[in-house]
């Protein structure tokens, strides 16, 4: 049997992909391994995920209590002067600091519910044969005509069939915080530069609180077990952990967090959602609206058949990539204080002067018979 369509990843993207096409009577076989209830950092959802989330008929997920209303962001940038952001300036609302596990588990259901086929084992090996795909998952063989690719930053499908390129080499270090007494915090999210890069923090609705440090990785970090010593000479995030008698409550984890996109984001048979097509810095908090926006996209233009609107999503997306460099070329001159240190230098320089991004070339051609 040859599934018509198929997606592959089971984060934001997967879920509202398997979801959106179940929705346009294309119900998909939907490949994705369990996330076991783990923590996943990057909660902060911006409120153009409203609508989307609406267009899903998902918006009342937000409601959940495990997920919070992020009424201010607080930030140190360019200055030791902490400004708030007041959230009553976005139109859709506030912006929402995500219980993430809890948020992807519920579209998961919502999938599921509509009619996805779920497969929670990952796909081992992708092969083209007789004009279709065949995926090896676990012990099964399982073909499909159209593959959607949410298999975030590793990109399984688009890293294979389109060039990747890469404009910075960010990467972060995150843990929790926690205090016996889980009396409730001050609901704050904080932002703080420092000369080798920056400090986040973020108050999460079960009152544990995560602190994210991002360098490059280049540059010299600092040991895991180091973490908490480091993030207790900044000022503002070290005096709200000290204030609050939070210790750190889990191993600092490394994650890569750079800016890389693929071209084109939809070949002969597939196209790239999520971090798949495009993944950003998380100062922007752009990246789980972007993989409910490219879900929506991709799903609509499969269930329509329309290749114009596929086309038109895969240039949305490489304008939407040029559109982000230049806003974040913009947020990081903004912070002046260090020009000689690399981390400042490397984005004190413009995007135009940086020269072409790094590209890794598409290790095989277009499956022509797959047009
Ligand atoms: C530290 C950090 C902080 C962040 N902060 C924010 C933030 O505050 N706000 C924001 O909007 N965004 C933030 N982001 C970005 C956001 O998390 C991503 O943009 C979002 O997760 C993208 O969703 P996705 O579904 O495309 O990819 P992912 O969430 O990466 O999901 C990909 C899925 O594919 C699956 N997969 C991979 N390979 C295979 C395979 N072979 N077979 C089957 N499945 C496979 C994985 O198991 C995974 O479930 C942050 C990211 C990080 C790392």
């Amino acid at each position: 049997m040859i599934h018509p369509v198929a997606v592959i990843g089971g984060g934001i993207s997967g879920a509202a992909a398997a979801l959106r096409l179940a929705q346009g009577g294309r119900a998909p076989l939907w490949i994705a391994p369990d996330l076991q209830g783990a923590f996943k950092p990057g909660e902060h959802l911006g409120p153009a995920a409203t609508p989307l989330l609406k267009t899903l008929g998902s918006d009342a997920m937000l409601r959940a209590e495990v997920h919070r209303h992020a009424h201010s962001t607080y930030s140190a940038w360019g200055s030791d002067v902490l400004l708030e952001r007041n959230a009553i300036v976005h139109l859709e609302g506030p912006p929402t600091v995500l219980d993430r596990a809890a948020f992807e588990q519920a579209l998961t259901e919502a999938a599921v519910l509509a009619g996805a086929e779920r497969i929670s084992q990952p796909v081992s090996k992708v092969q083209v044969c007789d004009g279709h795909w065949r995926l090896q998952v676990g012990s099964q063989s399982l073909d499909a005509g159209f593959l959607i690719d949410a298999t975030g930053r590793k990109a399984l499908i688009g890293s294979k069939y389109a060039t990747r390129f890469q404009a910075d080499k960010l990467c972060c270090q995150y843990a929790l915080f926690d205090r016996p007494d889980r009396s409730p915090l001050r609901p704050v999210t904080l932002i703080e530069s420092v000369p080798n890069g920056w400090w986040y923090l973020s108050v999460l609705a079960d009152q544990r609180v995560v602190v994210n440090f991002y360098t490059d990785a280049d540059l010299p970090g600092f040991d895991p077990a180091e973490f908490e010593a480091h993030v207790f000479q900044t000022n503002a995030i070290a005096a709200f952990l000290s204030d609050n008698a939070l210790q750190i409550a889990t191993p600092a984890t490394r994650l890569t967090t750079n800016s890389s996109w693929i071209a084109p984001a939809i070949g002969a048979g597939w196209a790239a959602i999520g971090d798949a097509s495009a993944a950003f810095d998380p100062l922007s908090s752009h990246g789980m609206t972007t993989a409910l926006w490219s879900a929506i996209e991709v799903s609509d233009a499969y269930v329509a058949q329309d290749r114009k609107r596929m086309q038109a999503y895969a240039d949305s997306v490489s304008k939407g990539v040029h559109d982000y460099l230049r806003a974040r070329e913009r947020v990081y001159a903004q912070e002046a204080r260090w020009c000689e240190s690399p981390f400042w230098a490397r984005r004190l320089k413009s995007i135009d002067d940086l020269g072409p991004p790094i590209a890794s070339q598409a290790s095989e051609r277009d499956p022509e018979c797959l047009t």
